[in-house]
């Protein structure tokens, strides 16, 4: 998944001809000030951290000012802002326009319909999330002909809009159509979608790329930052490897099991630093690789549960022993071991044959890596 930032997704709304506010980025603020003196953006304007979360309004990430040194201000606040988790290092600021009404509009992949989906409503500016169902229209697009003028029309009763915002409301929606399909996005919302005046803009922008096409659009890949650097070797040798931010190393097969796992070790008081789904492979060298990535990310401990069925257990026995051979003795952890199910004999006795014992039960074992580990933190 690549989510852009509110200024990139502008700047896919701006080359299909989705209308914008009159903006610009600014890092520093300097330049933000900058920006307004020169008249590159208009004043009063509205000065927004880029920050991947939503809720900016409510949150004290959206200010505005009406002079330059208000904007310097506003700017230097947001900039020292912890938004959510993430640091606010970019700004976008844009003129303020006089908005008479605030609606949302999306496009989406709608995987229960199997279809992408039109989605509007006349309940704009806030969450989604937040708005009664019933105030919300999903219009299911066959996505040959692409969206239809009677899917227009209808968008255009739902937003009550008639007239010259209509005919705004009928461009934007076909613009807005060739960005989601050329793109290959999963999402692209706007929120608020704002009237002013005649027309329609486009205050806000979420777009979110589909992976599986990520690499039909190579402009993308620089903005993967939401991966950290082990995810993303994991990423390109095709191992399910997740990093978080405890100390006890997970391998599991399987999406169901490592979940149960994760849930394990935290009611024992543990807490995972990274995660690896096997899932089903039967390749001993597969398994020493996806075990060698784990260990760079210096776990205190790891356990490993596995349930052999494609996975077979010798398998997982066999890579993982050759992995540890591969550690050098410095960087070494302790090992808890639970492997059942297929080949469960041939494999317990290829981790004893080096020093690791597998525990059958659950909690057992889930204990005894939490200890390993050093214990609740
Ligand atoms: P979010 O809260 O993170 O989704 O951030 P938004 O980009 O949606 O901005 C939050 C709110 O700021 C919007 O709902 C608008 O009410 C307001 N806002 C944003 N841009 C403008 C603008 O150009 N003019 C005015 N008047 N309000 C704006
Ligand atoms: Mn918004």
């Amino acid at each position: 998944m690549v989510k852009l930032a509110e200024w990139r997704g502008k700047d896919v709304f701006r080359t299909y001809g989705v209308p914008l506010p009159k903006g610009h980025v600014a890092r520093s603020a300097e330049e933000a000030e900058q920006l307004v003196r020169a008249g590159t953006v208009p004043l009063p304007c509205v000065i927004k951290a880029q920050v991947l979360a939503g809720g900016r309004g409510k949150g004290g990430a959206v200010q505005f000012a009406g002079t330059p040194a208000e904007v310097r201000a506003a700017a230097a606040a947001i900039l020292g802002l912890e938004f959510k988790g993430e640091r606010v290092k970019e700004l976008l600021l844009e003129e303020k326009l006089p908005i008479a009404r605030e609606l949302y509009l999306a496009l989406t992949l709608d995987r229960a319909a199997r279809m992408p989906m039109l989605i509007v409503s006349a309940q704009g500016g806030v969450e989604i999330e937040s708005v009664p169902d019933e105030q919300i229209v999903r219009l299911p697009i066959d996505p040959f002909p692409g969206l239809t003028g009677y899917q227009k029309r209808r968008a255009a009763k739902v937003l009550g809009l008639s007239g010259g915002p209509a005919k705004a409301l009928d461009r934007l929606l076909d613009a807005l159509w060739a960005a989601f399909d050329g793109e290959d996005a999963e999402l692209v919302e706007i929120n608020p979608l704002a009237v002013v005046g005649d027309g329609l803009v486009a205050l806000d922008a979420k777009v979110i790329i589909e992976d599986d096409a990520a690499f039909r659009h190579p402009q993308y890949a620089e903005i993967r930052d939401d991966r950290t650097p082990l995810e993303e070797i994991a990423r390109e040798k095709e191992i399910a490897f997740v990093q978080l931010d405890g100390n006890i190393g997970v391998i599991a097969n399987g999406a169901g099991l490592t979940m149960a796992t994760l849930d394990v070790l935290a009611e024992y008081g543990g807490r995972p630093g990274v995660f690896l789904d096997l899932g089903g492979t039967d390749d001993p060298a597969k398994v020493t690789e996806a075990f060698l990535l784990m260990a760079r990310a210096k776990p205190r401990a790891v356990f490993l549960n596995i349930f052999g069925g494609v996975t077979r257990c010798d398998t997982v026995a066999k890579g993982l022993v050759e992995a540890m051979r591969q550690v050098p003795a410095s960087e070494r952890f302790p090992l808890v071991a639970r492997i059942r199910g297929n080949n469960e004999a041939e494999g317990i006795e290829i981790l004893r044959a080096a020093g690791i014992t597998s525990i059958p039960q659950l909690r057992e074992s889930a204990q005894a890596a939490v200890a390993a580990a050093g214990g609740r933190p």
